[in-house]
């Protein structure tokens, strides 16, 4: 039976890759900011509409590396409704999350709820666009300039996407995008920082390079987060086709639509006013009570017929073993409840109509 698995990398024409790494056998330049890195910084610089990036050698250290250049401290408001690198970001900064509730429509951390955890040590807030959809962002904007709070985003589900004609790059004091394979956009590896103040840029910059400083100074106790100039190659070949595979992702969910939108108790992604979407991921939310099957129900049929779907966010980052006593772990029942319930359809490029038509039937099939 032919496997289907949630997701499958867009890749660029062989030869096209090839004929963007040769120059590297005359130059030698392989990483530490090279040629294809400063070409990449641009091009995405204008694809994203943002004053000023920094590329990064994946999306986990693009938010990691952007916390440390806020220089935060104390504690951070974010949503448990995500993937491991947000929260883990946090912690390796010694920080502390606060886990705020999520809205059961868009599944991004709710505005209203944020305001009752700030403390005297809350720093920063750190919200998720999920799935694409992009949060609250005037209201976390009111709210952090209320407070005084710094804003990071992790925007690894938003390449492409726009709110009122702004990408989402254009957000809080950084957003932080994710090139992986995975992602709708990728560089094998990578991702990059977003953000409108030059200074934070310049230290960014230092600390992604060990903090250097110069060839005898060394100002900060930095990492190594470089992206290399392979990656930016793919990056480049990639960034040519990004529309093209939006439009052809645009289409799977067309058709899932089509077929899952008016069935009681299926719960589908929302379409957001004044949202350019990317349409990265199809989540779908079972209402047992209603349909009459649970997720891990269809999630193992579809498995049975080699479909690999998957529980993306299960279980909550709160409920993760390695926090476990660490620090106190906040109620999100909402964020909870989603993540038992939801579950990830295969969405990709080039995912034939015929198989999300096979998808489709063996979900409706489950049904009472
Ligand atoms: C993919 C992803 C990341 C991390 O990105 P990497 O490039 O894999 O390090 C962070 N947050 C979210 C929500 C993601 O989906």
């Amino acid at each position: 039976m032919k496997k289907i698995n949630v997701t499958r990398s867009s890749m660029p024409p062989y030869e096209e890759y090839c004929a963007e790494i040769k120059d590297l056998w005359d130059s030698r330049w392989l990483t530490n900011m090279g040629q294809k890195h400063e070409e990449l910084r641009i091009k995405l610089q204008e694809y994203l509409g943002t004053g000023h990036l920094e590329l990064l050698t994946n999306g986990h250290m693009s938010i990691e590396v952007s916390l440390q250049t806020l220089g935060l401290s104390g504690e951070v408001i974010t949503t448990p409704f995500t993937f491991a690198s947000t929260t883990q970001a946090i912690v390796r900064n010694s920080l502390t999350p606060v886990f705020c509730d999520i809205d059961p429509v868009t599944f991004c951390m709710d505005p209203e709820k944020i305001e009752p955890l700030i403390t005297e040590k809350t720093s920063a807030i750190l919200p998720v666009h999920v799935y694409g959809n992009v949060c609250d962002v005037e209201a976390i904007e009111a709210i952090a300039k209320k407070y005084n709070l710094a804003v990071v985003y992790d925007a690894a589900h938003t390449f492409g996407v726009k709110y009122e004609d702004k990408s989402t790059a254009n957000f809080g004091d950084v957003s932080c995008f994710s090139f992986h394979a995975t992602k709708v956009f990728h560089s094998i590896e990578g991702g990059c920082a977003c953000f409108q103040n030059g200074e934070f840029g310049a230290r960014l910059a230092k600390l992604k390079n060990f903090g250097l400083a110069g060839q005898e100074s060394v100002e900060e106790i930095g990492t190594n987060a470089k992206m290399d100039e392979f990656r930016a190659a793919m990056g480049l070949c990639n960034l040519r086709y990004v529309d093209g595979e939006i439009a052809k992702r645009k289409r799977v969910v067309e058709r899932y639509r089509e077929r899952l939108e008016n069935i009681p108790g299926l719960q589908l992604n929302p379409v957001q006013k004044n949202v350019r979407q990317n349409f990265a991921y199809f989540p779908v939310v079972f209402h047992e009570e209603i349909f009459g099957a649970n997720r891990n129900c269809v999630m193992d049929k579809l498995a049975e017929n080699c479909i690999h779907a998957r529980k993306y966010f299960y279980p909550l980052t709160s409920e993760f073993s390695c926090y476990k006593g660490k620090f106190e772990v906040q109620e999100t029942p909402l964020a909870k409840e989603i993540s038992r319930k939801v579950l990830t359809l295969p969405l990709y490029a080039d995912l034939d109509l015929a198989d999300v038509d096979r998808v489709c039937d063996i979900i409706l099939n489950c049904k009472k």
